[in-house]
């Protein structure tokens, strides 16, 4: 990975529409995220949280403003923001291909020992044990064979494996009951505590352990705030 002295995000008056919608999905937004920060990003269906998380991620580009990681545009860094930001998205995607490969992927010369450590931190070790093919079990796209949880559990540790300074959750956990949801957020956030978290959720649950809450509305930064003066 590309190491990053400074991993500060600087959301500078960043306006965005989709191509052929007139619609303002953000509108002039101001977002600065510290290194190492724990923030939650709040709002309702459709209130553009994806959309932000594209952006920083800079798989989009902002028709107004910029975005800077460690001060520099993100505009400049091309294919290697992923070497900095790991995302895992509403739907984990799968690949169809051997367990093994599912977890190295962005990062193929990992060898199977560091693939073992990051399955025993997401606590899939015992599961996968069982298998008999082991780390060589085939996976389908639709990740038929493993439930909701395991296949976040699978893109978690993707995740850990790239090593990424920052990591972008997008609602990670939808779909899953509140106790499996509990679990793997705790599994979550003490695997990333060295790292810069962003994490989009649609409820207030867990969210006492981030440093820093917003909500989002109509594009714009509603309110900000630690949990506890929510
Ligand atoms: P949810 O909580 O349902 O995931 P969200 O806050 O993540 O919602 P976005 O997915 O960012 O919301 O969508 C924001 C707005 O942009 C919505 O009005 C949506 O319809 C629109 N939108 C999202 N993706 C596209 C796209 N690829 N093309 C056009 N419009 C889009
Ligand atoms: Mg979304």
């Amino acid at each position: 990975p590309i190491l990053l002295e400074n991993t500060k995000i600087e959301i500078k008056d960043v306006t965005f529409s989709y191509k052929g919608s007139s619609k303002k999905v953000l509108n002039q937004l101001n977002l600065t995220i510290e290194p190492k920060e724990k923030l939650a990003i709040l709002g309702r269906s459709g209130s553009g949280k994806s959309t932000l998380a594209t952006l920083i991620r800079g798989d989009l580009t902002p028709n107004q403003g910029e975005l800077l990681l460690g001060g520099v545009p993100t505009a400049s860094f091309g294919d290697r923001m992923t070497e900095s930001i790991g995302v895992i998205h509403q739907t984990p995607y799968l690949f169809h291909t051997t367990i093994l490969n599912n977890i190295r992927i962005g990062k193929e010369e990992a060898s199977e020992e560091e693939v073992w450590q990051v399955i025993e931190q997401v606590g899939l070790k015992e599961m996968i044990e069982k298998l008999p093919d082991g780390l060589q079990t085939m996976v389908d796209e639709a990740g038929l064979r493993f439930s909701g949880g395991e296949r976040h559990r699978l893109a978690l540790a993707r995740i850990l494996l790239q090593d990424t300074p920052i990591v972008l959750l997008d609602e990670p956990t939808t779909g899953l009951d509140p106790i499996t949801e509990q679990q793997l957020l705790d599994t979550f956030f003490d695997a990333l505590s060295e790292k810069t978290i962003i994490w989009i959720t649609h409820h207030l649950q867990g969210i006492q352990k981030m440093d820093r809450v917003i909500f989002i509305e109509d594009g714009l930064l509603e309110m900000s705030g630690t949990p506890a003066q929510l």
